[in-house]
């Protein structure tokens, strides 16, 4: 059984400063860390809040996700994909059931689906010139409708390795609007070829 809050909050005290600072290690550390050590603290530890706040669309009926189920640039049965714009890497790129679950509700057969079409969307980013990974996350604790994210990480930028590429996407100036849209018209194009679907929600109704 793991900690509960408040003894997880103790644990983590016990190894902070007299202003509640953990001290830095580990990942800011790391040569591909974005920032130095040098002049950087970490925040105090906050004590834990519970109950949680609500995420985003815990009500379905007041769901971002379910209301642009017609927006993206993919599209088959279940599954919509988007791009995300303002990104500072390439390519920002997202996966959402067309209606409504979190991950640890998927159905099995979208759950199947999932690794399939994650599985495919990952090898097209990785076909486009001069990207070498497609980084994916789940994280969901801002949105309760899952959504699965795509990180492109430009080819040899070997700073942008790793676990701190979705930091290094929000220093990182904004990438060009047309090249990305370009590359994710690749990735979709490629999706329709290996996977299926279509390129527009509007099909959907015509079964086409
Ligand atoms: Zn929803």
């Amino acid at each position: 059984m793991a900690l509960r809050p408040d003894e997880f909050y103790d644990h983590a005290l016990a190894a902070s400063d007299a202003e509640r600072r953990l001290p830095l290690a580990r990942m800011t550390g790391w040569d591909i860390s974005p920032f130095e050590e040098d002049g950087l603290r970490v925040s105090p530890l906050r004590p834990p809040v519970l109950p949680e706040p609500a995420r985003h669309g815990e009500d379905p009926s007041d769901c971002d996700s379910c209301r642009r189920r017609g927006e993206g640039i993919w599209f088959n049965d279940n599954w919509r994909l988007t791009r995300i714009t303002g990104v500072g890497v390439p390519l920002v790129l997202m996966l959402h059931p067309l209606d409504h679950h979190d991950m640890a509700d998927l159905p099995d057969e979208l759950a199947a689906e999932l690794g399939v079409l994650t599985t495919h969307i990952v090898r097209h980013v990785q076909a486009l010139e001069h990207i070498s990974r497609a980084h994916v996350y789940r994280i969901g604790d801002g949105g309760a409708h899952l959504h699965i994210w795509f990180f492109a990480r430009p080819a040899g930028q070997a700073q942008l390795y790793g676990s701190w590429l979705p930091v290094w996407d929000d220093l990182l100036p904004e990438y060009p609007a047309d090249v990305a849209e370009a590359d994710a018209a690749l990735v979709a194009d490629a999706l329709v070829a290996s996977a299926g679907g279509r390129r527009r929600a509007d099909a959907e109704a015509s079964g086409g």
